[in-house]
């Protein structure tokens, strides 16, 4: 575990900090049944794309709150209704809706193998939510892994970024091109930029991110469960390093 100098986090209330201290008990106790990995880092990172290689190679479930959200505005539910307007400008969708929407995403027996959780928790209060959730099904985190990279490199990789509507590939015109142009690899469908990809929202997300979701990475560093990454590697880079630190994972997990 690398240490860092990060910007320390804002007070916690009292009614959070009381169950912080919960949360640090249970994470120094932990007895994990299965890799729980928490994917943390500015959009663009790389996130999504390393939690999809996980899942290829190690069958986690990707729990990308992101693609959720965007599969629920697709089939117009009434919860995509209601956040549609909220992605589209790059805010945080209310931490009651993610959570409900997580916890049933958690209740799939599939997630028994373990989960790379990849754009949640965004807030402390999620956080503190996960926790609470994992610790009433006997799971906990395994480790928070923090994706490092600078905003100028953001932006011009989120400018160059196609994801597929049909099934959520991601390509970067740049760095992971498609095979054939704009024509998602594995389907074929044309792809498109992200409504939230444009200049002026990548900004309000990158202001958003540091704001509410930058502070967990302190709250990981003092349960002595955040990994550092340097997230301008190349993709292969990564996912090697990743893959080195996967038995230690499982290992934690079944320890
Ligand atoms: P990125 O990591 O590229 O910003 P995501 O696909 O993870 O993109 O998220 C897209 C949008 O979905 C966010 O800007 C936000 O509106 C919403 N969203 C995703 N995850 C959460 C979350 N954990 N809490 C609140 N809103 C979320």
């Amino acid at each position: 575990m690398q240490a860092g100098a990060r910007r320390k986090p804002d007070a916690p209330s009292a009614k959070t900090s009381t169950a912080m201290a919960k949360v640090k008990r249970s994470f120094n106790n932990r007895t994990c049944e299965a890799p729980y990995l928490i994917f943390l880092g500015p959009p663009g990172s790389g996130k999504g794309t390393q939690a999809e290689k996980l899942h290829q190679s190690f069958r986690l479930v990707q729990l990308s709150t992101g693609n959720l959200f965007r599969e629920h505005i697709k089939n117009e539910t009434p919860l995509g209704l209601k956040v549609k307007s909220i992605l589209a400008k790059g805010e945080l969708v209310p931490d009651d809706l993610t959570v409900q929407m997580v916890v049933d995403r958690l209740d799939k027996p599939d997630t028994i193998m373990g989960v790379v959780f990849d754009g949640f928790p965004r807030t402390r209060d999620q956080a503190l939510a996960l926790h609470q959730r994992l610790d009433e099904k006997a799971k906990c985190i395994t480790a928070a892994v923090s994706f490092r990279i600078t905003d100028d490199e953001i932006v011009e990789r989120l400018s160059a970024r196609r994801t597929c509507p049909k099934d959520n590939s991601v390509f970067n015109l740049k760095s992971n091109p498609p095979r054939e142009n704009d024509k998602c690899d594995l389907c074929g469908t044309t792809l498109l930029r992200r409504d939230d990809d444009m200049p002026e929202v990548i900004r309000h997300r990158l202001q958003v991110y540091r704001q509410q979701t930058e502070p967990l990475i302190e709250f990981y560093r003092e349960q002595d469960m955040l990994i550092d990454i340097d997230a301008t590697r190349s993709i292969q880079e990564i996912e090697a390093q990743l893959d080195e630190w996967m038995p230690m994972f499982i290992y934690n997990a079944n320890s």
